[in-house]
């Protein structure tokens, strides 16, 4: 019979267990670098002034909390196509399917890809965001690893990624790409590189499913896309994954999609049938109020216009740590280099520290880091970056 009883508990979530540690922590001057959200200079995740201002909309204009259809709301739909695609797709080649969260939008394709494609495999860039492989695995589909990062973990592994590519992928199976902000290091292809995944991807006949998460955390919503459109250049069909919890803020809004390039219409609205299938048998249809205040911003000009330039100083903040904190390392530790920090985008990098220099930094100072060494940027305090490079160094 069914005991609850004798269920075992699962190990916790290794990073949010971390932040419990770090709650708890009585030391006034600590540190947290661990979880993947933005933090401003006083350590908190603000919402931003454009969300307050399409919620107040929202609060006057709204006139329904009914269920929005299983494929979401047209034009939050309309919008994130537009956004992520940018007019490179035909209209009627793209779809788009609101889903909660980038989590829930790779859930669902991936539980789409299991269904539809002869339970084919994905490949994972290794290292990958944690929950990559949990996701694909319970949707039913066989994870894979491929190389991504060279050995000192600073810099992309081209030659072994397109190799692992070329030895151990068949036609049909689906390959996970970051579309920018690789998470967690931080090391994105450049635009060439780029055209050489594409190229490899298509000569092998595989499939794309591309985790964008980070559209403006990196260099800029257009500049961030130059891989997903280069991608789109070159093959007939992608999943992409869309994230809106980090560019603009919405996290626990659980506010996501997946935006769809097919070969034509038909593929398109087949596909999208199948996928609301399985969205119904899951959660039905997705939140509205994330959906809502996306697309009261992104449909409004100076409403977009302030949500650009909010965003824009996000990313300045992270640039501007980076830079701090290399230059102060520089000066606390001359012997190493910490430029490679420089050329990486979005929140991650992993800073070479090992799990017992990370055991250390906690320990004795209060600032906490992944086990593997990812640190989050965005979590530093412009005006304790001194205080930082010197424990840092003094654990080296
Ligand atoms: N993909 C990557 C690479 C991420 O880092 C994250 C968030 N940490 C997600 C997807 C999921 O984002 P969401 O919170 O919107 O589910």
């Amino acid at each position: 019979p069914l005991q609850l009883s004798s269920v075992q508990p699962a190990p916790p979530d290794a990073i949010l267990g971390l932040t419990e540690s770090f709650l708890a922590d009585p030391r006034s001057d600590k540190m947290n670098l661990t979880v993947g959200v933005y933090k401003d200079d006083s350590g908190i995740t603000p919402i931003m002034r454009a969300v307050k201002q399409a919620e107040q909309i929202l609060i006057e204009g709204e006139k329904t909390k009914g269920y929005l259809p299983i494929d979401g709301m047209a034009d939050y739909r309309d919008a994130v196509r537009d956004m992520v695609f940018d007019g490179k797709v035909p209209n009627e080649r793209a779809a788009v399917v609101q889903a909660p969260g980038g989590t829930g939008a790779l859930r669902v394709s991936a539980e789409f890809l299991a269904d539809q494609f002869a339970r084919p495999r994905v490949f994972l860039p290794t290292p990958t965001w944690a929950n990559h492989g949990a996701i694909m695995t319970a949707a039913g589909l066989e994870a894979v690893s491929y190389r991504y990062l060279s050995a000192d973990k600073t810099s992309l592994d081209l030659t072994g990624m397109l190799d692992d590519l070329s030895a151990n992928a068949r036609p049909g199976d689906v390959i996970l790409l970051h579309a920018c902000c690789h998470n967690p290091s931080g090391v994105d292809p450049d635009a060439q590189q780029w055209e050489q995944i594409a190229a490899r991807i298509t000569e092998l006949k595989l499939f794309p499913l591309i985790d964008f998460a980070y559209q403006g955390f990196g260099d800029g919503l257009a500049e961030d896309s130059v891989g997903l459109h280069t991608v789109l250049r070159h093959v007939p069909e992608c999943l992409v994954c869309s994230s809106f919890s980090k560019n603009f803020g919405l996290y626990s809004e659980r506010t996501g999609a997946v935006v769809m390039m097919a070969a034509d219409q038909a593929a398109a609205s087949a596909s999208v049938s199948q996928i609301k299938r399985l969205v119904r048998c899951n959660y039905s249809n997705p939140p509205r109020h994330g959906a809502s205040i996306v697309a009261t911003i992104l449909g409004d000009e100076a409403l977009r216009r302030a949500w650009k330039s909010e965003l824009m100083e996000m990313r300045q903040r992270i640039h501007r740590l980076r830079e701090s904190f290399v230059k102060g390392m520089k000066e606390v530790a001359p012997d190493r280099d910490y430029s490679f920090l420089l050329s990486q985008k979005g929140m991650f990098s992993f800073s070479g520290l090992s799990p017992m220099q990370v055991d250390q930094l906690r320990t004795e100072h209060g600032i906490y880091l992944v086990g593997s060494g990812r640190i989050n940027v965005a979590g530093m305090a412009e005006d304790r970056i001194d205080w930082l490079c010197e424990k840092v160094a003094a654990v080296l």
